[in-house]
C-alpha cells in the first residue's frame, strides 16, 4: 500500500492541511493546498476513484470546489465515489455555489455516487480489495469518522483521545493519527495520548494534523515508530 501525504498540518501551520492518497486512487480529506499539492507531484485525476471525508470542517474539505473544478476538466473519468458523514452532498452543493455559483451541479450530479454514512454503517465494500471500516470518532460534537482502509491502515481523523480511537489501533498495523497538541485536548490528540496509546499497541504511526511547535516537540522526542514527515512524502506499507 502507497500512502502519499499531500499535507501533514493543522490549520494554523505552515504546511497543508492534513490529507493523504491512498495508491494512487483513494484520496482522504480536502483541505486546503491539496489541489496545489496533487498537482506537484503531477498526480494523474483518472486513477481517482474514491474521496473520503472524514468530517464536515473546513480544513477537511473546503478544497474541493477547486479540486472538482479541476477534475471537470479531466473528459476520461470515471465514477467517483464521495464517502463521508451525513449531508456531505447538501454542503458539497453550497460550498460549490459560493466558490462557482451554479457551475458544479451537474458534474456533481453525473461524476459522484454519495456514500452518506448512517448510525448504522460499519463498513463501506464499493472498491474492489479495499474494504473500509467505519468508526465514529469524538470531536467538537460534530459528526467525525476515522476509517481502517483493508484492514491494515487505520486513520484517525481529528478526534481526542476515545476509545474509538483504540479501536483503530487494534485492528490496524499503520496508524495515520490526528497529533495536533503537544498536550491533548477534549477536540484533539496530543503528543502524551499517542504516547498512552502506544503502551498497548504497538502500530507504526504516521504523525499529521500538526500544529508547528507540536511537529517540533515529536521531532525533539524522537520517539520510536512514529514518524514524523513532511507535505508530499510518500510511505510505502506491505
Ligand atoms: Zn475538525
Ligand atoms: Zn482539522
Amino acid at each position: 500500500m502507497k500512502i502519499r501525504l499531500l499535507g501533514t498540518g493543522a490549520i494554523y501551520s505552515k504546511c497543508n492541511c492534513a490529507s493523504e492518497l491512498i495508491d494512487d486512487k483513494i484520496l482522504v480529506d480536502v483541505g486546503n493546498g491539496v489541489l496545489k499539492e496533487l498537482k506537484k507531484g503531477q498526480y494523474d485525476f483518472v486513477k481517482l476513484e474514491m474521496i473520503i471525508i472524514t468530517h464536515l470542517h473546513a480544513d477537511h474539505y473546503a478544497d474541493l470546489p477547486a479540486l472538482l473544478l479541476n477534475l471537470e476538466v479531466e473528459k476520461k473519468l470515471k465514477p467517483i465515489y464521495m464517502v463521508g458523514p451525513k449531508d456531505l452532498k447538501n454542503k458539497l452543493i453550497e460550498l460549490c455555489h459560493i466558490y462557482y455559483q451554479d457551475f458544479l451541479d451537474e458534474f456533481i450530479k453525473e461524476r459522484f455516487k454519495f456514500i452518506e454514512i448512517l448510525p448504522e454503517t460499519k463498513s463501506v465494500d464499493v472498491l474492489n480489495n479495499y474494504p473500509i471500516l467505519v468508526q465514529k470518532v469524538d470531536h467538537c460534537q460534530i459528526e467525525s469518522y476515522g476509517y481502517i482502509i483493508n484492514h491494515k491502515l487505520g486513520i484517525t481523523g481529528d478526534t481526542c483521545l476515545c476509545e474509538e480511537v483504540c479501536h483503530i489501533f487494534e485492528n490496524s498495523e499503520v496508524v495515520i493519527a490526528d497529533i495536533s497538541m503537544i498536550e491533548g485536548t477534549v477536540y484533539h490528540m496530543g503528543i502524551n495520548d499517542i504516547e498512552t496509546i502506544r503502551k498497548k499497541y504497538k502500530n507504526k504511526v504516521i504523525a499529521t494534523h500538526l500544529r508547528d511547535d507540536t511537529r517540533e516537540e515529536l521531532r525533539k522526542r524522537h520517539i520510536e515508530d512514529i514518524l514524523v514527515e513532511e507535505d508530499g512524502a510518500e510511505i510505502v506499507i506491505s
